[in-house]
């Protein structure tokens, strides 16, 4: 994947906010603390190491100044997704003229507030629908690889350009009407949630159609290289709810599934990719299931 350094403006960089343990004191509530103690009995990981002791300061290694303490191979993630988000915004001002609004990646360290409650790194990237923002810990792309089994640049570029799916099925009243029906029907709200999921897949696909075309490189835009859509279904594959609950817990629960299985996110990100198009990425009609 060829891509080239922008000016950081699709960024929102929060990486040096101090998260949970801002102040040294620890008031998190009852509430934080069961979550704290269930996310760390459902997956392994010791989230109260997260907000450390009182006094100490909190993880991250935020120095006092508030300057983010980073790397020079940080850094050039951070130029990575700045261009990507700007390639996936304007693939979407393209396809959606007067309809698309710009979004920025939040990014952020261990965990941070956003308008849809706490996020924490464990959480993995998502979108926030009420404040209209990516939300990314960087640590995630190390997990996509190492855990996940998802190398390469377009593995990540895929991620975000999920994310911003979702955003525009923000912005075109998809996801409102979404919400709507999951009130009206509770029991559907898993199944619903799982159409919206691969509907961001589809139109992940969608750019990943544009970024294909020859010549970008040439205009500061990104550009695939062979080899770089496989990469892209393979993370697909690999962060399918079967494939993530598996490694949870050993098993499969289908009527926990909120995002799909590895084949369907496979599926729907192929038909983007095929069609260029998000008239292709209508997961909700009836054949679809
Ligand atoms: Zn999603």
């Amino acid at each position: 994947m060829r891509w080239t350094a922008g000016d950081r403006s699709n960024i929102d960089d929060e990486r040096a906010r101090p998260g949970l343990g801002v102040g040294g004191g620890v008031s998190i509530g009852l509430g934080g603390l069961v979550l704290l103690l269930v996310l760390s009995w459902a997956t392994g990981t010791d989230f109260f190491s997260l907000i450390g002791s009182p006094g100490a300061p909190p993880s991250g290694a935020v120095g006092t100044s508030g300057r983010v303490v980073s790397s020079p191979a940080e850094e050039q993630e951070v130029d990575f997704v700045d261009a990507v988000m700007k390639d996936v915004q304007q693939t979407w001002r393209d396809l959606l003229p007067g309809q698309y609004q710009p979004t920025k990646a939040v990014l952020f360290r261990d965990a941070i507030d956003s308008a849809c409650g706490l996020a924490q790194s464990a959480t993995g990237p998502f979108y926030c629908p009420a404040d209209e923002r990516v939300y990314l810990d960087l640590g995630f792309f190390d997990e996509l690889r190492d855990r996940f089994g998802a190398p390469g640049d377009f593995a990540r570029a895929y991620v975000l350009a999920h994310e911003v799916g979702h955003h525009v099925q923000r912005l075109t009243g998809i996801e409102g009407q979404v919400r709507a029906l999951q009130r009206e029907e509770p029991n559907a709200t898993n199944a619903l949630s799982v159409r919206l999921e691969l509907q961001a897949d589809c139109f992940a696909g969608v750019w990943g159609h544009t970024a294909a075309r020859p010549g970008r490189a040439a205009n500061g835009q990104v550009e695939l290289d062979p080899g770089d859509l496989e990469a892209g279904l393979q993370a697909a594959a690999a962060i399918g709810d079967d494939r993530l609950q598996r490694m949870a817990t050993g098993r499969v629960a289908p009527d926990r599934f909120t995002h799909g299985t590895s084949a369907q996110r496979v599926e729907w990100f192929r038909r983007g990719l095929t069609a260029g198009t998000p008239d292709a990425c209508n997961t909700f009609a009836r054949e679809t299931h």
